[in-house]
């Protein structure tokens, strides 16, 4: 991975591909687990407890989702959001597949479009479960409460950027 191509990506559904094809890259340098992948890294955190709600997290597809909504309720997987409205955690179309609330995602804290060269970059990634991790995208506030300054750093050098556009 040669950072200087992920400065030339701009179109956030290019960074998206990117990303989504890197899932089983060893791309991330990981300071303890060496070097892994996205998908290794969100394996490692299976049952262990989410660092912003404290609800153990779950990892693995067969075991963890369903294309069932009806089983998906069954299962307990619908939660209510910070604004009330009943939710399951979801992905993908054909099929769509229903997730238990706490299944591990890895989040970027400055969001990879506005600053792809640290798309993999393991100081601008964090493990959360994805409950949490949607009420933080209807939270704009969320990273400034988690994370005031580190983030603030990252946002203005990354807005910096974007000065002459
Ligand atoms: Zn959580």
């Amino acid at each position: 991975m040669n950072k200087d191509n992920l400065k030339a990506l701009y179109r956030g559904s290019d960074i998206n591909e990117v990303w989504q094809s890197y899932q089983n890259e060893r791309v991330i340098e990981h300071p303890k687990l060496g070097l892994i992948s996205p998908n290794e890294y969100r394996q490692s955190y299976h049952g262990k407890p989410c660092p912003f709600c404290g609800k153990k997290m779950v990892h693995g597809k067969a075991n963890y989702s369903t294309k069932s909504r009806q089983e998906a309720i069954s299962r307990g997987y619908q939660y209510k959001t910070q604004n009330g409205k009943n939710y399951i955690n979801h992905a993908g179309r054909f099929p769509r597949l229903y997730f238990h609330p706490h299944y591990v995602t890895l989040d970027h804290k400055v969001n990879k479009a506005r600053c792809p060269e640290l798309l993999f970059e393991v100081s601008n990634l964090q493990i959360m479960c994805w409950k949490c991790n949607q009420n933080k995208s209807d939270n704009n506030n969320f990273e400034a409460e988690q994370d005031y300054n580190f983030v603030s750093d990252l946002a203005r050098e990354a807005l910096s950027k974007y000065k002459k556009l």
